[in-house]
């Protein structure tokens, strides 16, 4: 992995660089990050960069016996500790599982969220948690002397999902480590670490990029790409270039959302209770992942939906023509009245659907909500429409 595989993310890249010019590398960096951004593979590069035989100005050289091997993971130094299922008696349960992570690495590149890697692990209910088992196993490891001659590195996924007291055993070995040794730690969720943990890293955060940024990686992955699907993508993707990359691949998955979509504003209106039931039951057979995705897909419409209502020169090419048609129907039922409680319906939903709650359920319940939510102003919306239809028929 270089640097240059990583699109995009230029400034965390700098600062990486920076720390290994300077010859102080701290030995405890934590990369704050949000999901589908590029920590892991930036830690990775990052590696592959200190260990490089020929390193130039901002790259590792990529060709040399180290970058090979870095390259395919098979490097004796590079260890893994990331979230696991059913590996409660294991002594090495990252270990365990190393072959999965290789595999979803070496596929996905420096594109991938904590999505795929639950798709990788085939969890299907379970939560991945990081088991104490690795504490022993790591310091085990380390314990052992360096196989190259450069820099190890121990790269943490998630560590916001370790146990406490794992996170006291590897406390002890971040601590003091040994030498040469490097712990990064990728989190998506730092506010959930210890106090003690955090208070000893160095904090790099993971910007999200501008939309020209996102535009310039945009076409640098992929040239052939249409100025308009390049728009579409970037509005579309929060900073986030996994997430454009994503819409750019999955136009057939969003026409699917898109015809859910449909159905739970139409049934909202006509308040069609059984109908709402119905959907929810069906949309809940095509998976949490898809549920979750379908209502990403909507909080992003609904954010059309403002923005269309707000600001009349809003560019609407940036959306399809069935998303053209529901907007231009469903005009007038989001504003800034009731945004926040429609954010936090969804966002509630998707929290409670990862969260293993039976989706369902919560689809339902969401459904239901989203009714009470926008009723006054389907009902605004439909007296403005009639005396329009009024005025024009004098
Ligand atoms: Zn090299």
């Amino acid at each position: 992995m270089q640097f240059k595989d990583i699109l995009g993310y230029s400034s965390t890249k700098k600062e990486l660089l920076s720390l290994a010019h300077s010859g102080k590398i701290p030995h405890n960096i934590l990369l704050d990050q949000l999901d589908g951004m590029p920590g892991v593979p930036l830690a990775w590069a990052w590696f592959q960069y200190l260990n490089c035989e020929h390193p130039q100005e901002d790259d590792s050289c990529g060709t040399c016996r180290h970058c090979k091997m870095i390259a395919e993971l098979a490097y004796p130094d590079l260890y893994f500790i990331y979230p696991v299922v059913g590996a409660a008696g294991s002594e090495d349960p990252s270990g365990d599982f190393f072959s999965k992570w290789q595999e979803m690495l070496l596929a996905k590149r420096a594109y991938f969220s904590s999505e795929d890697w639950l798709e990788a692990l085939k969890a299907d209910n379970s939560r991945p948690i990081i088991y104490s088992g690795d504490a022993l196993s790591i310091e085990r490891k380390l314990s052992l002397h360096i196989s190259e001659s450069g820099y190890r590195m121990v790269i943490i996924y998630q560590p916001e999902r370790m146990r406490e007291e794992m996170a006291n055993k590897l406390l002890k070995l971040m601590e003091e480590p040994p030498e040469k040794t490097l712990f990064v730690s990728v989190s998506l969720d730092p506010d959930r670490l210890l106090e003690t943990i955090l208070s000893r890293m160095q904090r790099l955060e993971i910007g999200t990029l501008t939309h020209e940024e996102m535009e310039h990686a945009l076409l640098e992955y992929d040239h052939s790409l249409s100025k308009n699907d390049c728009y579409i993508a970037t509005e579309r993707a929060e900073g986030i270039l996994y997430k454009a990359i994503n819409t750019l691949q999955n136009s057939q998955q969003n026409l699917s959302y898109t015809k859910d979509y449909n159905f739970v504003i139409k049934y909202i209106e006509s308040k069609e209770v059984g109908q709402l039931k119905a959907l929810s039951e069906e949309m809940a057979k095509k998976g949490r992942e898809y549920v979750v995705a379908s209502l990403e897909y909507l909080l992003a419409n609904l954010r059309f939906a403002l923005r269309c209502g707000i600001d009349a020169s809003f560019p609407r090419e940036t959306m399809n023509r069935p998303e053209q048609q529901i907007e231009q129907y469903i005009r007038g039922w989001v504003h800034s009245g009731n945004i926040l409680p429609l954010y936090d319906a969804i966002e509630q939903a998707i929290a409670h659907i990862k969260g293993n709650v039976v989706s369902k359920i919560v689809l339902f319940d969401l459904f239901m909500q989203l009714s009470v939510i926008l009723t006054p102003s389907i009902k605004e919306a439909s007296l403005t429409k009639i005396k329009a239809r009024q005025k024009e028929n004098k």
